[in-house]
């Protein structure tokens, strides 16, 4: 019997922790990060039953997105993809700050849609050798079968080296794509800041449609009142467990439609209102709200 009230989502999109070693001036989990203490789940403390649980939930082979925080500093991190992967086809976003020789050993590449690797230039620039070392892990990966897309997140300050580094990367064979900035930045608010000349430069490295669509309707990512299938066709899971239709959801604690590690998860039965007046995942409002209502 389906925990579920409804059919059960296609893309559950899990932040497993909120633990980062890196301080990005824009750091997009800010909002989770500042309310939420570290819950300190590992692969030990959450129950062993909870993959079996999972597995009784989730249809085999649904999409699972795992994100932070930095996931990879989650302990037992790389057994807990491993045992995953046997049910899920999982995306990783990381900062690839962590040593991979583990994960490699742990998780067949075969299993892994995507491993999102960010950049976060301006970070690691800080410490020596790290960009060397980033592209070493990606390219590692990228031997072992995994496919690796390097996020180079557009804060305004770095547009004007965007085609170098990108022009740098793309040197060794790596995938780039660029990203927008989602925040203030002297006193300005992008990503509606961006010029017409930094949306034709960044559109250059944007491999994918939902990128682009993104970056030319971003003026507002406010999708209140659209009717949206997020709780339906896709979940987002806290650090905690808790379940939210989507990551706006989930940063302001709305409407909490169960929890994975203890309760029954009772989803929307049909597309429903959102009622939230910034998407701050706005993929996920294009993917899943109905934008001909959009104000
Ligand atoms: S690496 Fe990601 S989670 Fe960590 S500070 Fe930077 S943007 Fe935030
Ligand atoms: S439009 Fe965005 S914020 Fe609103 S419910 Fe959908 S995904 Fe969530």
């Amino acid at each position: 019997m389906s925990l579920f009230s409804s059919r059960p989502p296609k893309v559950v999109s899990w932040r497993i922790n909120t633990k980062c070693n890196f301080q990005c001036v824009y750091c997009f989990a800010e909002t989770c990060v500042a309310r939420a203490t570290e819950m300190g789940h590992t692969i030990e403390t959450y129950p062993t039953t909870l993959l079996k649980r999972l597995q009784g939930i989730f249809p085999a082979d649904t999409i699972m997105h795992l994100s932070g925080g930095e996931p990879f500093l989650m302990k037992g991190f790389e057994e807990f993809v491993g045992v995953m992967s046997e049910h899920f086809i999982l995306e990783i976003a990381t900062n690839l700050s962590q040593d991979v020789s583990r994960f490699l050993q742990e998780v067949p590449s075969e299993r892994v849609n995507v491993i999102n690797a960010s950049l976060h230039i301006l970070e690691r620039e800080k410490r020596q050798g790290s960009v060397e070392q980033f592209i070493e892990r990606c390219l590692l990966l990228e031997a072992s079968g995994f496919r690796v897309v390097v996020e180079y997140v557009c804060y305004p300050p770095l547009l004007r080296r965007l085609e170098q580094d990108v022009a740098a990367l793309e040197a060794f064979d790596l995938e780039v794509e660029a990203t927008q900035f989602q925040g203030t930045f002297q006193g300005k608010v992008y990503p509606e800041a961006y010029s017409s000349s930094d949306r034709a430069l960044m559109t250059r490295f944007m491999e994918t449609d939902s990128q682009e669509a993104v970056l030319a309707k971003n003026d507002n990512l406010n999708f209140m009142g659209c009717m949206c299938s997020a709780g339906l066709d896709t979940i987002t899971i806290d650090p905690d467990g808790s379940v939210y239709r989507c990551i706006a959801y989930a940063n302001r604690q709305r409407e909490c439609l169960g929890n994975i590690l203890t309760e029954k998860i009772e989803l929307l039965d049909e597309p429903g209102a959102c009622l939230v007046e910034e998407c701050d995942c706005p993929f996920q409002g294009f993917l899943y709200a109905d934008l001909r209502l959009r104000r």
